[in-house]
């Protein structure tokens, strides 16, 4: 069966000092009695001290992003070989700033994927619609087409590696949440159009979901039949906020 997962993505959020405080507050908050799967994905200068910092502990860490190419003239980038000579094991790939503001498209996307797969990184796959989409009621077939232009090239043991995050662009750091039926309708179809091209396989992925998850929230949300745990955002970044979500899986 799938795992339940909480994450918390920090964007560029906290320097070396700082990371160190929120993750050692974590250790002290973070209930310990949950059977689900807890990572932090701090940024990519303190992703090496974070590892360390966690290494006897449960907690994961996660990379935000990660260059497709294997290593080359690419300015200011990082490669999958660099995040796994580091300890990490995780990549966040396809967030919807990342989308957004660096223009990443669907296809480089699946390229990224190809890479972060083929060393080894389990991928935290986002994807959602934007605010228009919903309101012209074009959401499921955005989201259809996330899916199948990024990862239906996949073959179906690479899934075991593949967690999904769905993230719908007007629920993230705007306040507004998806209600949590509209998070289950949205998970019900994502899970039926993996089935309906995978198979079976579908029952074993997990799928978060992001997007204005805070302590007063989350427990519903999570008690949706195919929500499998969060992608958290502002509230990751408390640890008493981050706590209190995790109580809620
Ligand atoms: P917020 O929780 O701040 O809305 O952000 C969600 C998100 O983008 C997580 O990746």
């Amino acid at each position: 069966m799938r795992t339940k997962i909480v994450a918390g993505n920090w964007k560029m959020h906290k320097n070396a000092e700082e990371t160190e405080d929120l993750l050692n507050e974590l250790i002290n908050a973070l209930p310990d009695d949950k059977e689900a799967r807890i990572i932090v994905a701090p940024t990519f200068v303190n992703l090496a001290s974070a590892v360390d910092h966690l290494e006897f502990t449960n907690i994961g860490v996660a990379a935000q992003n990660m260059h497709q190419a294997e290593s080359g003239a690419y300015t200011g980038e990082i490669s999958a070989d660099m995040l796994k000579s580091i300890g990490v094991g995780i990549v966040i790939l396809g967030h919807s700033e990342r989308r957004a503001y660096f223009h990443e498209t669907d296809a480089l996307l699946a390229s990224k994927v190809d890479t972060a797969l083929k060393h080894n990184l389990e991928v935290i796959f986002c994807f959602g619609e934007e605010l228009k989409d919903r309101q012209s009621g074009n959401h499921f077939n955005i989201v259809e087409n996330q899916l199948q232009d990024s990862l239906f090239h996949l073959e179906q043991g690479a899934w075991e590696n593949i967690i999904l995050a769905y993230e719908p662009v007007w629920a993230i750091g705007t306040g507004e949440t998806a209600s949590p039926e509209q998070a289950q309708e949205m998970h019900h179809f994502i899970r039926e159009t993996i089935n309906r091209k995978y198979g079976n396989i579908a029952q074993d992925v997990s799928i978060l979901y992001g997007g204005s998850v805070k302590p007063e929230n989350a427990k519903e949300i999570f008690s949706k039949p195919d929500v499998d745990g969060g992608l958290i955002g502002g509230a990751a970044l408390k640890a008493v906020d981050f706590a209190a979500i995790v109580e809620g899986i």
